[in-house]
């Protein structure tokens, strides 16, 4: 196993959400956590990155900054996915390469699948079919940051390592209307519905859609155990092996947030992927399973959802 005890640790992306679960997470470990702010480091400036490196040295690196969103985010700001998430992959595996780092693990998605791969996914049907074509540039820009990691393990034997989560959900989500993912949208929608006293509230879609959702927590704590545990130019899934329809996950939302009105499907909204069920078996073998159960974990939602409304009211 890789001895994390003692080392530099790099969060790349530790104010996102995943990023910032993985700086708690971390707490719990006898490392030095480094991080560095945007203002200071903007990660698509190669020099900024390459000279913030020389100086700082981390020895480990998580790379969980990237440019993401939902459905809509994804096929609206089609050019600034492909490019930030891009330049964001060279740069920081180039820069972790060229300063010696000992390990890095790259962040990667499930999008990156084929949209009608065999469903659970395996992490051999990469590259095997057509994406889904509405995050094809956010999937095409995992998909090279995957190929470096596996290029510089080949030709460098750099202890590179990519992993792909499910959907994520948890506190530290961005709560934007039309720019986020399912999880927080209906959270917000719901809970404005509740709060306005409306009678009824829209899910985009056709509600048939199937998604995976894990806690943000869990993620974090499978990729410290990873970290340790894992070296192969394989990828490797994070979920919870588990999957239900959009509107079964509405449902769920309405329960969290106390709406009890009706549930309308606007299937004038895309729908994306049919399914994206990840195979969890390489992860289950390794022993790590995901532990929050998903009202558990809306309920924890909901709760951040609520304070960070309430500070941005004040
Ligand atoms: P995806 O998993 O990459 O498709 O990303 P999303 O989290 O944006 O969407 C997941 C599913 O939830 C899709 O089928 C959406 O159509 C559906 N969905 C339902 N209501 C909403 C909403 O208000 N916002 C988003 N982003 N998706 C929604």
């Amino acid at each position: 196993p890789f001895e994390l005890t003692g080392k530099s640790v790099y969060v790349a992306g530790h104010r996102g959400m995943v990023g910032s679960a993985l700086a708690r997470r971390l707490a719990r470990e006898d490392v030095k956590l480094v991080t560095v702010d945007r203002r200071e480091v903007d990660l698509c400036n190669q020099a900024a990155v390459f000279d913030w490196f020389a100086k700082t040295r981390p020895e480990v690196i998580f790379v969980a900054a990237a440019k993401v969103g939902g459905i809509v985010a994804n096929d609206t700001l089609r050019a600034e996915f492909i490019y930030d998430n891009i330049a964001i992959a060279a740069n920081v595996i180039h820069a972790a390469y060229l300063n010696g780092a000992e390990k890095l693990m790259f962040l990667g998605s499930s999008c990156i699948y084929p949209k009608l791969a065999p469903q659970p996914l395996r992490e051999d049907t990469v590259l095997s079919g057509p994406l889904e074509p509405t995050n094809e540039p956010y999937a095409i820009a995992k998909i090279a940051g995957i190929k470096m990691v596996e290029a510089y393990r080949r030709q460098f034997g750099s202890d590179f390592i990519s992993v792909m989560p499910t959907n994520l959900y948890g506190p530290g989500d961005n709560y934007h209307p039309e720019q986020s993912h399912v999880v927080a949208a209906l959270i917000r929608r719901f809970h404005e519905a509740k709060v306005a006293g409306a009678k009824s509230v829209a899910v985009w879609g056709t509600g048939t859609p199937r998604r995976e959702f894990l806690y943000v927590d869990d993620m974090a704590d499978a990729c410290v155990c990873l970290m340790k545990t894992y070296s192969s130019a394989e990828l490797i899934n994070i979920g919870t092996g588990e999957d239900i329809t959009i509107a079964e996950f509405a449902r769920v939302v309405a329960e969290i947030v106390g709406y009890s009105g009706e549930i309308a499907f606007d299937s004038s909204r895309p729908d994306g992927t049919p399914r994206k069920l990840l195979d969890v078996s390489r992860l289950a073998k390794l022993g790590w399973r995901a532990r929050t159960r998903l009202t558990d974990g809306m309920r924890q939602t909901y709760q951040d959802f609520l304070a960070v409304s309430a500070k941005s009211d004040k």
